[in-house]
């Protein structure tokens, strides 16, 4: 099913999703396997920590409440990892717990992460009642030979099926994660792939290009000449047909990786694309407030340690410099189709990006155009100055 219309592409300064609060991240580690091309702070075969961990969660909401009394969060996303391979009973306490602690807003978006493989409906009914708003699921492709050259566990079918279940269950609120570029895709099996998300009819749809990280599986079979890197080019011609279709389709393409129906952006996205307030727990999570930025012990076992201690696991922290302020503000804000005020950019360094069509100007601030949001860092750190 596609939804035909309201389709507002890139290149027009339009305002995201209004946000209330500051956001809530929690960090769930655990991972059926581990997919060759993952850097994230996931592990396989560290289920049997699950119990210990929950507990450290509530434990480190509770040491930071006294910092974040009154702040209401407007958005909490359970991410990882696979926060789907806890029982959805888990979940739900945890959410419920947080509420407690911390405190939620009335009309907090509450997004989980899911594995299609970990899921089906009746766990994601559990989810759902239990005040989960929002599902991200992580599909990737629906090419079985593009999941395999990915290391994924599931295959294109359990990725229908949990989606229907995820309907049936009574989300209204649902992502598919998709990535391109991975060994052997070609440009039609990408094409197959967007189509068939698009066919299922979701409210959000992320698309990354696969990057290669030195230090995982994957990124050792590119240094050793076994595979090859992906094709810049291919990649390329994959984000345009994506910008194509999804448009066509009646998303909205409102961040460089991300569409979403009108209304339906990501809100808790939206919080770190505005430089917005908010508090990450578990391992390696990371948090920002009034200028200053800290993160967490990234090995769970080195979390689990400082927050049974009673200690606060923090692994380091920053303060961001006004020269950083300003730098981040570029990256984050014209990476969205709100732009960057025209004012704050030297109108020399824009002009040759606005003459090759990578930039365009409206209602007083500079937005990337299609083609300019494939090459977001290079005009942002040109912009910088
Ligand atoms: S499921 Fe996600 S977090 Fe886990 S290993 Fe794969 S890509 Fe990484």
């Amino acid at each position: 099913m596609s939804r035909a219309g309201n389709g507002v592409g890139a290149g027009k300064a339009t305002s995201l999703a209004q946000t209330s609060g500051p956001g809530l991240y929690v960090h769930v580690p655990f991972c059926l396997t581990r997919c060759g091309y993952c850097d994230f702070n996931a592990y396989a075969g560290l289920g049997h920590l699950a119990d210990r961990y929950i507990a450290a969660l509530r434990r480190e909401a509770e040491m930071a409440a006294g910092e974040w009394t009154g702040a209401s969060f407007g958005t909490v996303f359970l991410g990882g990892g696979t926060p789907t391979t806890l029982a959805p009973g888990e979940v739900v306490r945890l959410i419920e717990d947080l509420d407690r602690t911390l405190g939620l807003g009335e009309e907090a978006e509450v997004t989980v992460e899911a594995n299609p493989d970990t899921v089906d409906e009746a766990y994601l009914r559990e989810l759902r009642v239990g005040g989960v708003t929002r599902l991200s699921m992580g599909v990737q492709s629906f090419d079985p030979a593009v999941l395999a050259a990915l290391e994924r566990v599931h295959s294109p079918d359990s990725a229908r099926r949990a989606y229907r279940a995820a309907r049936a269950a009574g989300f209204d609120d649902v992502n598919l994660d998709l990535i391109y570029g991975a060994q052997g895709e070609t440009l039609a099996s990408w094409r197959g792939t967007v189509e068939e998300a698009v066919a299922l009819g979701p409210d959000h749809l992320s698309a990354y290009a696969l990057t290669i990280e030195p230090s995982t599986p994957l990124g050792r079979k590119v240094a050793a000449g076994l595979v090859p890197a992906p094709d810049p080019d291919l990649q390329a011609e994959m984000y345009d047909l994506a910008c194509e279709l999804l448009a066509a389709a009646g998303y909205r393409h409102y961040e460089v990786s991300n569409w979403a129906l009108p209304g339906l952006e990501c809100r808790h996205n939206v919080v770190y694309w505005r430089r917005g307030a908010y508090l990450g727990l578990g391992a390696g999570a990371h948090s920002h407030r009034d200028g200053r930025r800290w993160w967490n012990l990234r090995p769970p076992l080195a979390y689990l340690e400082a927050v049974e201690a009673g200690r606060p696991p923090v692994g380091g922290e920053e303060r961001v410099t006004p020269e950083g302020a300003r730098l981040e503000e570029v990256f984050l804000r014209l990476r969205t189709t709100e732009g960057i005020p025209a004012a704050d950019v030297d109108p020399a360094l824009a002009e040759p990006y606005l003459a090759e069509g990578l930039l365009s100007r409206r209602n007083g601030h500079l937005v990337l155009t299609e083609r300019g949001m494939f090459l977001a860092n290079d005009v942002a750190l040109a912009l910088s100055g």
